[in-house]
């Protein structure tokens, strides 16, 4: 099958979240297993860096070679696209989005007819990429080159939906019709999310759980109607995880690597975490760690009002994040009152985080909601017990088996979970049954890029 993977951002080239990850790893995944896959994503600043082998196709789009000779174009616009941020600066969205993701869409579809690449499927991620489908089935509706082919629209995080006033709608150059509550209005304003659900053959989510609670009230950012009326076209495939970056047996930021067969050998890096955080070198206190944005959505709230509780326990606490900066302020205060117990580092940090995956022994997770979620998968490889909320992705991944999970969210029950988790840890000979349970399990992109093709053929009928 011929695949065009549509996403504002694809590993290596440019990332601010998950979404990267995927766009980046999923067209290798499906080629091993014989698809033909090009990408097609803005030309930012950043791909400029000499580290990307980037090649001319023409004026305005250039590419680079992923895998196995995956195409991925970049559409350049020197007034859009040739600036540091993504979707904007340090302290707002760039006010001419709707503007540079229009023109992304459009400028995707004429590259596909320019390079005479026809493909059975566009799989396109989030609002930036949405109005692929929307330009598709009213604009090049006539177009015989475009005929037939099909749309997944892959949503991350819903709580992203790319809202811009009515007055905008012109610079889109469809017709005013489109601008009704079928389709793209959404409360008066102009909804380029709903467009790309309203028009795609199928939308897909990043866990199963994530898509039945965003077809609730409570998860559905006022989508979940949308969401209602097509649930039969609603699916959820969990995120896969990229091993050859996430790997204890070949990480080479820890001190030392492990494996199932060498489990014992993580506790050196426990040694090393704790010194690198100033924290006490002692194997028997059990060590959490969080690397996060440091946000509500996380699990923040019921986290701050929980902390100085927390920090009485018997326990170590090692928080990798930046983010709400009232966060970052309690934060420092509670490391001023409690030194031995929390070390906090607030900053972005890949180094840290490979090292507060590997010396943990719980990463704790407590998402208010969370579409798929990669930490808790990073942890299970490494041996480290995730302690989530049960929500979205954590939910289908993570359970009383291999980790520690509560269900009502409130900081009494991330109290009580934090407890008994650390009472499973004084349990020796039962903690090493846990972390090899956790190890074993596998969350591969192999197994996500099958569903993915089962999901594309399912389109194909559509
Ligand atoms: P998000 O909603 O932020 O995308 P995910 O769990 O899906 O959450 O992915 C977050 C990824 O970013 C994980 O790989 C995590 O290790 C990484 N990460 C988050 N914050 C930091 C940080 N401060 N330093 C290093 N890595 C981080």
């Amino acid at each position: 099958m011929k695949i065009i993977m549509c996403a504002s951002e694809v590993v290596p080239f440019a990332k601010t979240g998950g979404l990267a990850d995927v766009a980046g790893a999923l067209p290798l995944a499906l080629q091993n297993l014989g698809e033909e896959v090009i990408v097609v994503m803005p030309g930012y600043k950043a791909i400029q860096s000499p580290k990307f082998s980037i090649k001319r196709l023409r004026d305005d789009i250039s590419y680079a070679v992923i895998g196995k000779n995956i195409k991925v174009y970049f559409i350049e616009n020197e007034k859009y696209f040739n600036r540091d941020g993504l979707y904007g600066d340090k302290t707002s969205d760039y006010p001419d989005n709707l503007d540079r993701f229009s023109y992304y869409c459009k400028r995707t579809l004429e590259l596909l007819k320019e390079i005479n690449f026809r493909p059975g499927i566009i799989h396109i991620h989030d609002w930036q990429a949405s109005l692929v489908p929307v330009y598709l089935k009213n604009l090049y509706i006539n177009d015989g080159f475009y005929k037939n082919i099909k749309t997944i629209l892959t949503i991350h995080n819903i709580g992203y939906q790319g809202l811009f006033s009515k007055e905008e709608f012109p610079k889109l150059g469809l017709d005013w019709s489109l601008f009704n509550m079928e389709m793209l209005e959404f409360y008066g304003k102009m909804n380029i999310l709903k467009g790309g659900m309203v028009f795609s053959d199928i939308i897909n989510t990043v866990s199963p759980t994530y898509s039945k609670e965003i077809q609730t009230k409570e998860f559905g950012f006022g989508l979940e109607g949308v969401l209602n009326k097509r649930r039969d076209s609603v699916f959820g495939i969990l995120n896969g995880l990229d091993y050859s970056i996430w790997n204890p047996e070949t990480d080479k930021f820890i001190s030392q690597n492990y494996s199932l067969q060498n489990i014992n050998a993580k506790h050196k890096n426990k040694e090393d975490l704790q010194r690198i955080c100033k924290l006490p070198v002692k194997n028997d206190v059990p060590l959490f760690g969080i690397v996060s944005r440091l946000a509500q959505q996380k699990g923040f709230d019921i986290l701050a009002e929980a902390i100085s509780k927390i920090c009485k326990m018997e326990l170590q606490l090692v928080i990798l994040g930046t983010g709400d900066l009232k966060y970052h302020l309690l934060l420092e205060k509670m490391v001023k009152k409690f030194p031995e117990v929390i070390s906090l580092h607030l900053k972005f940090d890949d180094p840290l985080a490979h090292k507060i995956y590997a010396g943990s022994d719980i990463f704790v997770m407590p998402s208010k909601y969370e579409p798929c979620g990669l930490g808790q998968m990073i942890s299970l490889k490494y041996g480290t017990m995730p302690l989530v909320f049960k929500t979205g992705g954590l939910a289908d991944t993570v359970t009383e088996d291999n980790g520690f999970v509560f269900d009502n969210y409130h900081k009494k029950d991330l109290i009580n979970t934090i407890k008994k988790a650390t009472q499973a840890f004084n349990n020796k000979s039962k903690w090493e049954k846990l972390i090899e349970k956790a190890m074993r399990c596998n969350f591969s992109w192999e197994e996500s890029a099958r569903e993915y093709i089962r999901l594309y053929e399912k389109a194909s009928t559509c």
